[in-house]
């Protein structure tokens, strides 16, 4: 197999061994992003110099000892856009950030580095991360490799696609009401949202604070518990960090499903589930039937109305957090002003794009004093019946197994203008961000066409150990990465 085949435990071992070197894999990637950038379109900024040179140095230092070869220094890595590195552009695929240029590290960047991680580049994504397609990028669609025509999801798209692309071994996206599993799922690789409060959010622009996470976006299980192991821990520079024992998360990796019990919700399989997506995910349960778990169907009845009490909540909360860019603080200011208040309205008419502002407007709009108990508390109350239910669910189930979203990838242009049934897409995996669980996408095979089908495995708060477990058992049996390949067909 390539370098760019490889998975990073698998990179990781062959440093380990000293079989290839932290420069050759860097180069192998630039290269490979050379090639394929240009039809993906993953990317907002490129850091390849850089990488080049700090890949030379890590190799110097490994030689010295000053740096402990532990497989994963100089290991390369795309972020999204709206996670900030010191000094390079965090843009949130938005004209208002266009040229902000992050004064300080997000935390998981400082993990990162502690780790001598190199940086290829940032990710493309839906502007603040409000879509599913990455079509609502301010600068470029980004393409799905598996069929260049259609999108790949959202709004971490540019992640997944470049993970799928093999353009970086792994990559960071964030996840407010399903934007790493659900462009994990489109993209055929693997997405992990963790459990609210295990990942710092500092430094990462904030959507929807109390529904974001920062995850990883990886080709197979284990990379996705390598890089958790990075990135989680108690922050202080985030109050709603929690503090928990420092886990090995590939430690849970036992490839053994034997009396497990997963709920499968009868809610998640109804109207509006692609059949296709409904066979691929309901023989990835007769996997797990056959692989020792106990199978039950069960009713999640108030995880409908998660969806409506998802987009109040979260649009709440984005209009006061982008209350920040006003034209004097951060960002784009406007030319055209005489007063004051021309710079607030016009340089925000005319930094945001058109669902930043329909997102902005609806969340005013449901904290306004005469409509917040009719829609802002009134989500709140279903977002405690939901995680009382999910409370309920984990009573009885270690894991719930739902579709990650209830179609493949869609072609290009087939649902931005119609806002509604985007958003109605997302019904598969708000109620997990809702409720604060974690949650993973991992691919169960494709449809007629060879796109990729994802399976959710939600777990409950902090069990992210019995979710990695049943992915990967699922992932050894089903063998997906060896099966189906992108096809970069147009
Ligand atoms: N598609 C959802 C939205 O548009 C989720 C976005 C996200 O998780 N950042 O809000």
């Amino acid at each position: 197999m390539e370098i760019i085949d490889l998975a990073v435990h698998e990179l990781q071992e062959k440093l380990l061994k000293k079989e290839i070197t932290v420069e050759q894999i860097n180069k192998e990637y630039t290269e490979r992003m050379k090639i394929k950038e240009p039809d993906v379109q993953a990317f907002v900024s490129t850091l390849e110099e850089q990488a080049l040179e700090k890949a030379k140095e890590i190799d110097r230092k490994i030689s010295t000892g000053e740096i402990l070869n532990d497989g994963l220094a100089g290991i390369p890595i795309g972020i999204k856009d709206n996670i900030c590195i010191k000094g390079t552009k965090t843009t949130c695929s938005s004209k208002m950030l266009e040229n902000f240029e992050a004064p300080y590290n997000a935390t998981v960047i400082e993990k990162l580095d502690e780790k001598n991680s190199i940086y290829l580049g940032k990710l493309n994504m839906d502007e603040f991360a409000m879509g599913a397609s990455t079509e609502y990028s301010a600068f470029k669609k980004t393409r799905n490799p598996w069929n260049l025509n259609t999108v790949p999801g959202g709004s971490s798209g540019g992640s997944a696609a470049a993970v799928a692309a093999n353009m970086v071994p792994w990559a960071l996206g964030s996840d407010t009401g399903g934007s790493i599993r659900q462009p994990a799922s489109f993209c055929g690789v693997v997405g992990l949202k963790p459990t609210y409060g295990l990942v710092s959010r500092y430094g990462i622009v904030a959507f929807a604070s109390s529904l974001d996470q920062i995850g990883p976006i990886t080709k197979d299980v284990k990379d996705a518990a390598i890089l958790l192991n990075i990135i989680a821990g108690k922050d202080e520079k985030d109050t709603t960090s929690i503090t928990i024992d420092k886990k090995d998360y590939t430690k849970c990796l036992k490839n053994d499903v034997r009396g497990l019990k997963i709920g499968v919700p009868k809610e998640f399989f109804g109207e509006g589930i692609n059949p296709e997506v409904k066979e691929k995910v309901e023989n990835a349960i007769e996997k797990y039937r056959e692989l020792g778990a106990e199978i039950e169907e069960i009713s999640l009845d108030i995880a409908k109305y998660s969806l409506a009490a998802y987009y109040i909540i979260a649009c709440a909360e984005a209009s006061s957090n982008l209350g920040r860019f006003d034209g004097i603080r951060y960002g784009y200011r406007t030319e055209n002003f005489e007063n004051l208040k021309d710079i607030f309205v016009n340089s925000r008419s005319e930094g945001f794009g058109d669902e930043v502002k329909r997102r902005i407007i609806l969340g005013t709009y449901v904290l306004s004093s005469g409509y917040y108990d009719a829609y802002y508390k009134k989500a709140q109350q279903v977002r405690t019946l939901v995680k009382k239910e999910f409370e309920n669910a984990f009573k009885k189930y270690d894991v719930i197994l739902t579709p990650t979203s209830p179609t493949v990838a869609y072609e290009i242009g087939t649902k931005s203008n119609n806002p509604l049934e985007m958003y109605l897409a997302d019904i598969c995996t708000v109620s997990v961000n809702i409720a604060g669980l974690p949650a993973i996408s991992i691919p169960c095979g494709v449809d007629k066409n060879n796109m990729p089908i994802g399976l959710q495995l939600i777990g409950n708060r902090f069990e992210e150990e019995t979710i990695l477990n049943a992915a990967y058992t699922f992932e050894q049996a089903f063998k997906f990465r060896e099966k189906f390949k992108p096809e970069f067909k147009i």
